[in-house]
């Protein structure tokens, strides 16, 4: 077991980081080989597909290797939707959130009955320094993969750039903390049971929080809209800290009959050091407020929005309030990364390149486009550019990144 804190170290020579590659033969070679390693995974291990008592009612979507994508399944029960996985072994396989009479209607003939609440938390969307270095760069135009995250092509200078996400456990690590954020305010804010609350890790460089919770079961659009909104500290009003600051930040006291314990005005006031006692604004307060006032350059009302953007969940709100969305089925492969949309039942211990990897471990051997470090299954695997023997979990992950091929058929 090594100590290394990223799965991905830096390219060892800069000049050495790219080639050019034309792949598009690779690319059919590269689907065939995945279609099969995934039929043989979801042969092999299909129970850790997680699926609730209402299959039935849920729609199913396939995105096939072909690059099909077929929407509005639906199968009567787990072994019916399990045999079709390993059939037609999908890139990817989604589940609607929601229930309906007629899952495969058209939407508006679907008889939509309830969804669950489900929340979105993604790497790029939390704009980590790291990723900039980490992550890759492939250009669509000339086929080039570069090191750290460039606007352009650096050889052809083409606009048309794939950033490829390869999170470091800096990225993990900051993920976790959105999703306890989340967590605390769904627990604390609407009363939510913990219990009811099931974290998934994406796949990718993301996690899933699913909320199975009957007060919310049956919420609007508009309603879960709200909600997020609420989540990412939107529209917050200064006031309801229970003090108002006019333009000079002069503190005026609303009433002493505001409860500061719970909520936003909690969180911001433990935020700002500014807890109190027995619900009550006292003259200590006064000073504390004063005090940050006097140090702060920027404003007591800019120091306050800056908390609230720190102290916010960075959800996806589109994501949340789409109640005909299919999403990602736990415990299946995500193609991306070839990583497995994974039940974190200890979001602390979790690693994604231990715990979300595919078991096939047989050795083939890919041709990778660059040089790379990668942590998987507590084991170090030194890539070198061109051919390297790996096992397929492994592979998986390097040829389903688009940063190598398949280099012989087994
Ligand atoms: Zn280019
Ligand atoms: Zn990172």
């Amino acid at each position: 077991m090594t100590t290394h804190s990223s799965p991905f170290d830096e390219l060892k020579n800069q000049s050495n980081d790219s080639i050019n590659y034309h792949s598009s033969v690779h690319d059919d070679i590269n689907k065939i080989w995945l279609e099969r390693v995934f039929r043989k995974h979801y042969f092999n291990c299909n129970s850790n597909i997680e699926i609730d008592d209402f299959v039935s009612q849920r729609e199913f979507g396939f995105r096939l290797f072909d690059g099909h994508i077929r929407r509005h399944l639906n199968f009567n029960n787990k072994n019916e939707l399990v045999a079709n996985i390993i059939k037609h072994s999908p890139s990817d396989i989604f589940c609607s959130s929601s229930r309906y009479h007629n899952p495969s209607a058209s939407i508006d003939q679907k008889g939509w009955i309830g969804s669950d609440l489900i929340f979105d938390i993604d790497g790029k969307d939390l704009h980590l320094e790291c990723a900039q270095i980490h992550n890759l760069t492939y250009c669509k135009k000339c086929k080039l993969i570069t090191s750290k995250v460039h606007l352009n092509c650096i050889e052809c200078r083409s606009a048309s750039i794939q950033i490829i996400e390869i999170p470091c456990q800096k990225c993990i690590k900051h993920l976790k903390l959105e999703v306890r954020k989340l967590i605390e305010i769904l627990c604390d804010d609407f009363g939510i049971d913990n219990n009811s609350i099931n974290i998934y890790f994406s796949g990718n460089n993301g996690f899933h929080i699913h909320v199975k919770d009957d007060k919310f079961f049956k919420s609007t659009s508009i309603k879960r809209s709200a909600l997020t909104q609420y989540l990412l500290g939107k529209g917050y009003l200064t006031d309801n800290l229970g003090f108002r600051l006019n333009g000079s930040d002069k503190v005026t006291i609303l009433s002493n009959k505001i409860l500061y314990n719970v909520g936003w005005r909690a969180r911001l006031m433990k935020q700002l050091h500014l807890q109190l006692k027995n619900h009550r604004i006292d003259e200590k307060f006064i000073k504390k407020i004063n005090s940050i006032k006097e140090t702060s350059k920027v404003g007591l009302l800019n120091v306050i929005s800056s908390e609230i953007e720190n102290l916010s969940v960075k959800i996806d709100p589109n994501v949340t309030m789409d109640i005909h969305r299919i999403f990602r089925l736990a415990g299946t492969v995500n193609s991306k990364s070839g990583l497995i949309k994974f039940h974190c039942l200890d979001l602390e211990s979790f690693n994604p390149f231990n715990d979300a990897c595919i078991n096939e471990d047989s050795m083939v051997e890919i041709n990778s486009k660059i040089e790379m470090k990668l942590i998987m299954k507590g084991m170090s695997y030194r890539i070198k550019m061109g051919v390297n023997c790996l096992p397929e979990f492994v592979a998986v992950y390097v040829v389903s990144k688009g940063i190598g091929d398949i280099y012989i058929q087994k």
